[in-house]
């Protein structure tokens, strides 16, 4: 995809599912990546070993860079952003992906595990996104966001009231961040997953019936997939969507689409 090569870019929670997918299709893509992870370092180096594949397998080189980081903290994300910019003097391209969940009926769950989830989800992805932003205008040129939502953006999700508060939050601060930076040659979109085959689903994926159960809920019939997610990640901020920001692109098999109204409730 146009401009991309050479470009330089940090992914959170790049261990496993969809910023692994993601931080791979960028390398591919001939983007140098930071593999943010907080406790795999297995994951993180068998993301670098794919992405460096990727990348040669298309015709690049490109650098890659393992940075362990909790982004939870605060202290941790400003050394993620300041390990990546002393390697390579800057970068243009910030994903937030790294995201938890946690189940409980919504009148018992505790403040504790509540501000756990917005800790990381919203909180976490502001503070990297705010720390890029920074960056971006220190350095004069263009950067792009991509904050990895969820179909939850939307679509109210009983039992989990902290991630489904996490991902509205993460829509509408990606439309802020969008208009308030605009003029300064930033921009800000975000990606919304449907059921994605991922670790954070292991609960139905590994389990051939519930996955039926998921698949007979999702228009296309099918759960997506990580590379589905990567490719609209690096369409988005690559130059082919230069005139695209603030917007949330739904990835979701038509899951946001009312599948009730399939078939007409009344003749
Ligand atoms: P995943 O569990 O494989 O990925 C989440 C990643 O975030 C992991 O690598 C994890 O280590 C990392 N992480 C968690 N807490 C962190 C922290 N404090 N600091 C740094 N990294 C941390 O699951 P996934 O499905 O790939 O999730 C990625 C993103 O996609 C999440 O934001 C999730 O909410 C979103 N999403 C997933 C789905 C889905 O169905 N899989 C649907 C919608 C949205």
């Amino acid at each position: 995809m146009k401009g991309l090569k050479g470009k330089a870019a940090i992914v959170t929670g790049a261990s496993s599912g969809i910023g692994q997918a993601i931080a791979i299709r960028l390398a591919e893509e001939g983007c140098h990546v930071a593999i943010n992870y907080r406790g795999d370092l297995e994951g993180a180096k068998s993301t670098e070993t794919d992405a460096q594949q990727a990348a040669k397998a298309n015709g690049h080189e490109v650098k890659t860079l393992i940075v362990q980081a909790d982004v939870s903290k605060e202290d941790n994300i400003q050394a993620l952003m300041s390990k990546t910019t002393e390697a390579w003097g800057g970068f243009d391209i910030l994903v937030n992906n790294a995201g938890i969940q946690t189940e409980e009926e919504s009148h018992k769950v505790s403040t504790d595990a509540f501000d756990k989830v917005i800790g990381v989800n919203l909180r976490g992805a502001y503070l990297c996104a705010r720390e890029a932003v920074q960056q971006f205008l220190k350095q004069q040129k263009q950067g792009s966001i991509i904050n990895v939502s969820s179909v939850h953006e939307i679509i109210p999700r009983p039992l989990y009231v902290s991630y489904s508060i996490s991902k509205g939050g993460m829509g509408n601060m990606t439309r802020t961040l969008a208009l308030e930076y605009a003029r300064s040659g930033i921009r800000v979109n975000a990606i919304a997953p449907g059921a994605t085959e991922t670790p954070i689903n292991s609960d139905w994926v590994d389990d051939p019936k519930k996955e039926a159960e998921v698949n007979s809920h999702i228009p296309m019939g099918r759960p997506g997939t990580p590379e589905e997610m990567a490719a609209a990640t690096a369409f988005l901020v690559s130059d082919e969507a230069a005139y695209i920001t603030g917007q949330t692109l739904y990835i979701d098999g038509g899951l946001t689409l009312y599948a009730d109204f399939r078939e007409p409730w009344s003749a």
